[in-house]
Order: structure tokens, then sequence, then C-alpha cells
């Protein structure tokens, strides 16, 4: 049956201005890092695209590697874009990624301008696009010069395969010298994706400043800990959670006893709130003025739909904070 996205999906979603650029992004942003490969049902990741755009959910986020195996999150998001959403793509911000491993040889990861332009045109074809919205260099390069790396994302903007371009995991330093180096090229960085978390807060203070004075926009991945930060691990290890699959990055062994002791506490604050733990943790990162969305990621429907719940309680009290400072810190 031909897909029609409900009439009244830009009824509850809130767009939020992306830095000082003319781009507007929807508080929750839905990631395919995971369940959406080669191996995965494609008829659940159809239903969660379905239900997120549904909801207001205009903004998916892919990389080159995401499966697995890897690039085959952007097959199945190209397969899906084709079927059911091929009139919608002025509505929809598709953003991907390179800079992880790809394919082998020295050509395959990093920061290289060669790797950078043949990732994005390899990009383009699995998803069937002729541009994604925002492309990122996905992870620093240590040896690549800086200004080459910033210069192929400079020429991707220019030759139309990406509107925007953006960084991500770069360190507040590392910011600021892409940030000029970008300016200086005439297509300013658009947006930085960071982790951050109830559990990681490391982007306070270096890098949200560098953010805000720069006027780059904030996409923060993995604001659940990759799940930990949900009622998934209250009562031990699912076997069909990441933490019970085999070859995830959440590992058994990082669910230890004092994680489980700190997150029944959330949880205890969540459930005073009216929230589930998974709609506190995502308000907590949306209550950062830095941030322009919270990406999640979901393995089943109810996950899309309780994140976006999570809008209609975004603010917290003093008392609340304190309490949050008391058991993270
Ligand atoms: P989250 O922290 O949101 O974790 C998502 C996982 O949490 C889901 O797969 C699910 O796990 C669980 N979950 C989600 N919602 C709920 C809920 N309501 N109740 C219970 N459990 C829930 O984000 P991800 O780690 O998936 O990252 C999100 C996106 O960020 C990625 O898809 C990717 O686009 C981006 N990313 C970017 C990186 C970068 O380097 N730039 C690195 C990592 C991610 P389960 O499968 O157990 O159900």
């Amino acid at each position: 049956m031909q897909y029609v996205p409900s009439e009244s999906r830009y009824s509850k979603i809130r767009f939020v201005r992306c830095g000082e650029s003319g781009l507007k992004l929807p508080q929750i942003s839905l990631g395919l890092w995971h369940n959406f490969g080669g191996v995965d049902a494609i008829e659940n990741c159809r239903k969660m695209i379905h239900r997120a755009f549904d909801l207001g959910i205009t903004h998916f986020d892919l990389a080159n590697n995401y499966g697995p195996p890897p690039g085959s999150a952007e097959e199945t998001f190209g397969k899906i874009l084709k079927k059911d959403l091929r009139n919608y793509r002025d509505e929809l911000i598709i953003s991907t990624k390179a800079g992880w491993d790809m394919w082998p040889g020295p050509y395959g990861n990093y920061g290289s301008r060669k790797y950078l332009i043949a990732s994005l045109d390899q990009s383009l074809k699995r998803m069937g696009l002729e541009y994604v919205d925002i492309f990122y260099h996905h992870r620093p390069d240590p040896e690549t010069p800086l200004n080459e790396t910033m210069s192929a994302l400079d020429h991707i903007a220019r030759s139309g395969k990406a509107l925007y371009v953006g960084i991500s995991q770069y360190k507040a330093e590392d910011t600021k010298r892409a940030s000029d180096l970008l300016n200086q090229l005439g297509t300013p960085c658009l947006i930085h994706q960071p982790r951050y978390s109830l559990f990681d807060r490391w982007i306070e203070g270096g890098l949200t400043n560098v953010l805000s004075e720069e006027g780059i926009g904030c996409i923060v991945f993995s604001p659940l800990e990759q799940g930990l930060l949900t009622n998934r691990y209250l009562n031990g290890i699912p076997s069909d959670s990441r933490a019970g699959k085999e070859g995830t990055f959440l590992k058994k062994e990082s669910i230890t006893e004092e994680k489980i002791l700190k997150i029944r506490k959330l949880n205890d604050i969540a459930v005073k709130r009216g929230q589930s733990l998974a709609q506190m943790s995502i308000s907590w990162v949306l209550h950062n003025p830095v941030v322009t969305s919270a990406l999640i990621g979901a393995s089943k429907v109810e996950q899309v739909e309780d994140a976006f719940s999570s809008l209609s309680n975004l603010d917290f009290s003093d008392e609340e904070l304190k309490r949050i400072d008391e058991i993270i810190l």
C-alpha cells in the first residue's frame, strides 16, 4: 500500500535554527547507525521512518559505514525513499558522513580529499540521491592537513552534492580552526555532531562556547547512551537489546552495578516528572541552549514515539537539575 504521510505532521514538532544559518532542524532527529542495516527487517525500518516523518521528524542522519554491512543503511534508506518518500524530498534533511574505515587501502578512511569526494559519490549512489543536505567529516584526522579536509568540504558544497557541511567529534580547538578555514573558503560550517548525554558532558564549556561564538549548530548523538539512559537495562540485559547483541559498541561489561544504581535514581526523577527515563534524558540534552537537535536511535516504532513525547516537557526545576547533578557527577 502506498504510504501517505500524516497531514498533521507539522502540528506538534518544533524546529530550531541551526546556529546562525538559514536552516532549521526538528528538535528530534533520527539516526540510522543501528537497526537499518542489510541484516535488519526492512519492514521495521520502513515503519520507523514513516512514524518519524508523520511526527514531523524531517531529519534522517546516515554515514557511509552504517550497516552492517557498511553501506547497507544507506541502501535501506534509499529503497524507502524511492518507494515512499520520493514526493517529499524537499521536506527532508538527509545527512551522511565519511571519516571511518569504509574500503580497503589508504584512500578508504580519515580525511583526504580523495576519500571524502569518492565516498560521497558512493553514498549518493546507494541512496539514489543527487545531493545530500548535510555532508560531515565524521572524525578528526591526525595526519591530513585540516586545510585539505576543509577544502574538500568546500568543494563538495560548491559541486552541489551537499547543501551544507559539518564536522563530527572535533574537539573545541580544532572546531575553531576548521570553522576559520571554512569561513575563509566561503562555506561556513553549518553544524557540529558531538556525543552528549547525562553520562557524557564533555562538550560543556569548551566546545559549546566555540559553537556559540562561531554560530555553528549542534546536533548531539547518543543522548540515550545507546539505550543505557532508558528503562531497557533496569532489570537485566534483554537479548534483543543493543548490549545483548554481538558486535556492538555497547558492551555488556560496561553495564556495571554502579551505573545501574545511577540509572535507577535518574529513573525515579523521571517518574516524578511524569516522563520515561528516555524522555527525561532527551529533554535534558535539549535543555542546553546550544543544542539544536537530539539525534536518537531506535529499534522500534514505540521508541520513536517515546522520544517525540519528551518534547512536551523540556523544563527542569533548579531542584531537579541539582538532584540530577548529584547523581551523575
Ligand atoms: P541513542 O543514545 O538514542 O540510543 C539508541 C538506542 O537506545 C536504540 O537503538 C534502543 O536500543 C534504545 N532506545 C531508544 N529509545 C528508547 C526508549 N524510548 N526506550 C528504551 N530504549 C530506547 O542513540 P544512538 O547511539 O543510536 O545514536 C543515534 C544516532 O547518532 C546514530 O544513529 C547516528 O546517526 C548518530 N551517531 C553519530 C556518531 C558520530 O560519530 N557522529 C556516533 C554514534 C551515533 P535497543 O536497540 O536496545 O532497543
